[in-house]
């Protein structure tokens, strides 16, 4: 059952409440590859679900546009004491609604339109944000965009270099939404400082990691900081924005008014919670585990002839080429999804097939290392992988219902906040 229990909802809309329940039982029993997914404390679920969604607070604390808001001010405070407590930065924005609106805002406060944005094209990992060419951010500005190497799968910093030299973009994002590998802060900034760039560095995926200490940190390095909370910093879905004391009243204006309206003040409220969590020792060897299992998750499914790009991991996420295996991406996510393993599929860089039909799946383990799940069951987990993905090769369904079924006897072991 959903906790906490949803006794006036089921009341209220049973159809509603069923679908929640099914949600959560889908959760409970499925291994959660998916990389930007996590499971949030039963102590965020509560701060999410609070009587504080009724409150508008347009502006910020001790500036507001609405009177009222003699708690709401201590609340956002609180959740940007300690996004500057965790991150170490001298400011942080905690009102962005979401990630894209987060990064959109990057592009309000530093450029105009038909201004030049420098980022990692989508195919080789970076998000849709960075100037795709489907997005707002590449439609209405002059985007170019860096790839990784062939051979090693990693970005080049000679190739970023020489592209920031001939296009003098104004703003460089560094980060992405596919990108196994270690960014490397302290080169990026060096390229933006010869540029007079501002830096972005979009930590979406790796907050969490970078919150325990598992991967270097850009500050000092990025002049800019964009990230989700959603992620592997493990809180509700919501976005932040952190810079140096420079650049801190460009990005406020330009999140509020420049885009936004009144702020979620449930999710600020869940993020401060997430944030005190991610200040705690446990958090540290959470995000060190989660790194843990993904280099024994890579190691093991190597070993079993799968192709990762860049060779393996650094952090919480794998690319996997399925070239070599004789299946797309589509049909062996769609396998592994009706086995009980939840990833998606994805392109890996120079794919040669389409993006709705791409080469690839990408996976992530900060759910399953959430759920308590270690090293020593990873070689498993690489094993039905491998038995679903050989089978969907061949056509063969037969050993979908045996693997979910040992998924969920598994998984029966491993407590999900959110249901008992
Ligand atoms: C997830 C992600 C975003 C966008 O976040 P949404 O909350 O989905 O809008 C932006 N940048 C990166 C690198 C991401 O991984």
């Amino acid at each position: 059952m959903h906790q906490p229990a949803l006794h006036a909802l089921t009341a209220t809309d049973p159809e509603l409440a069923g679908l929640v329940e099914s949600e959560a039982r889908r959760q409970h029993d499925k291994i959660r590859l998916i990389a930007s997914e996590n499971y949030v404390s039963t102590a965020v679920l509560e701060a999410t679900g609070t009587v504080l969604t009724n409150k508008y607070s347009e502006g910020y604390a001790g500036k507001r546009y609405y009177e009222g808001q003699q708690f709401i001010d201590p609340i956002e405070l609180l959740a940007v004491q300690r996004a500057k407590d965790v991150f170490g930065v001298e400011h942080a924005n905690v009102q962005p609604y979401s990630g894209s609106p987060a990064n959109l805002a990057i592009y309000l406060a530093f450029l105009k339109p038909g201004e030049t944005v420098m980022g990692m094209g989508l195919p080789s990992g970076g998000h849709l944000t960075h100037g795709w060419t489907v997005s707002a951010t590449g439609k209405w500005f002059n985007a170019v965009r860096y790839g990784v190497t062939k051979e090693t799968g990693r970005v080049d910093m000679d190739e970023v270099r020489d592209l920031a030299l001939a296009e003098r973009p104004k703003v460089i994002f560094c980060g992405g939404t596919a990108i196994p590998r270690t960014i490397d802060f302290p080169a990026f900034a060096e390229i933006a400082r010869e540029v007079g760039a501002v830096l972005a560095a979009d930590i979406a995926h790796i907050a969490g990691l970078i919150a325990g200490g598992a991967h270097p940190s850009p500050v000092g390095h990025a002049n800019v900081i964009s990230t989700t909370t959603h992620k592997t910093l493990r809180g509700p879905r919501g976005a932040m924005l952190m810079s140096d004391a420079e650049h801190a009243s460009a990005l406020d204006k330009a999140v509020f008014p420049g885009l936004q309206g009144g702020p979620h003040n449930h999710t600020t409220a869940g993020i401060a919670v997430a944030l005190k969590e991610a200040g705690t020792e446990d958090f540290r060897t959470y995000a060190h585990n989660v790194v843990a299992n993904a280099k024994a998750l890579a190691e093991a499914l190597a070993e079993r002839g799968f192709d990762l790009v860049s060779g393996g991991t650094d952090n919480h996420l794998l690319l996997i080429d399925l070239t070599s295996k004789n299946v797309a991406g589509k049909p062996a996510a769609k396998a592994l999804d009706r086995a009980g393993i939840e990833l998606n599929y994805n392109t890996v860089p120079f794919d040669p097939r389409k993006p709705f039909d791409p080469s690839g799946i990408r996976l992530g383990t900060a759910a399953i290392t959430t759920r308590g799940l270690g090293v020593e069951q990873m070689p498993q987990l690489a094993a039905w992988i491998d038995r679903v993905v050989t089978a969907a090769a061949d056509g063969d369904e037969s050993v979908v219902d045996a693997t979910a079924a040992e998924i969920a006897e598994l998984l029966a072991g491993y407590p999900m906040p959110g249901w008992a």
